[in-house]
């Protein structure tokens, strides 16, 4: 069993790999997205904002793939799909393209066509984090909004109202240690008031430097040969909670 600091009052996750699987990301939101792409565009692209929506990711394409088609064709719902599976096929970050992802996963999470995963302990962890008095909030990559709808929809029902608040990259890289202190300053607590829970040891050693307690998560498939020094568990139910 792993023990907090006596002056920890606040729980702070990443996502991928800590409350949740990478996999899932990769397996099916990825797909999902690409899979629903053309029709969401064709059925929406009498909106102005979709019609916008696609011009730009036509636009992202001619920028990052030199090909005729996305300097010439006229946009169309099929070419905008085009475009789609291309920025996609080189992992591109560019924002039209993941705000389509986003408004493409919110039709499917509310229709329930998928759900977002979390490991089978999470649900029942946070709600003992939250009895023993702790706040909870999430820092991970994806946007806040994302975040909000991800554990809105997960396997195990709506696990939203667990949080207190969210951080994205908008308070910095999480493999900088300046993203922890901010962090700290927007909740309004000293960093060493803060535990942060992560699979990813540049993360764990960037909040350990801003002086947060940290506790590496070890989920099937992401353990190292050469783990870092310090707590690591493989599930919350390896926290000891309460008067220590
Ligand atoms: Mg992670």
């Amino acid at each position: 069993m792993i023990s907090l600091n006596q002056d920890i009052k606040i729980l702070l996750f990443d996502i991928e790999g800590t409350t949740s699987s990478i996999a899932f990301v990769h397996e099916v939101l990825f797909p999902f997205a690409r899979n629903n792409a053309l029709e969401y565009l064709t059925k929406h692209w009498d909106y102005p904002e979709v019609l916008a929506l696609g011009q730009k990711i036509i636009e992202e394409a001619r920028n990052l793939i030199k090909e005729d088609r996305f300097d010439f064709g006229l946009p169309t719902p099929e070419l905008a799909f085009q475009a789609v599976c291309q920025l996609m096929d080189c992992d591109a970050k560019v924002t039209g393209l993941k705000h389509l992802q986003g408004l493409i996963w919110k039709e499917g999470f509310v229709a329930k066509q998928i759900q977002s995963h979390v490991y089978p302990e999470v649900a029942k962890a946070l709600e003992s984090f939250k009895k023993n008095g702790f706040r909870l909030f999430i820092y991970s990559s994806g946007s806040i909004q994302a975040q909000k709808l991800y554990f809105q929809h997960t396997i195990y029902g709506d696990l939203l109202s667990f949080f207190e608040g969210h951080f994205d990259t908008t308070s910095g890289n999480k493999t900088d240690s300046q993203s922890y202190q901010n962090i700290s300053d927007k909740i309004g607590v000293k960093p060493s008031e803060i535990c942060f829970f992560s699979d990813a040891v540049k993360e764990i050693f960037a909040a350990r430097y801003a002086s947060m307690q940290t506790v590496w998560v070890v989920r099937p498939g992401n353990g190292l040969s050469d783990p870092p020094e310090g707590p690591q568990i493989t599930n919350f139910g390896e926290l000891a909670l309460g008067p220590q």
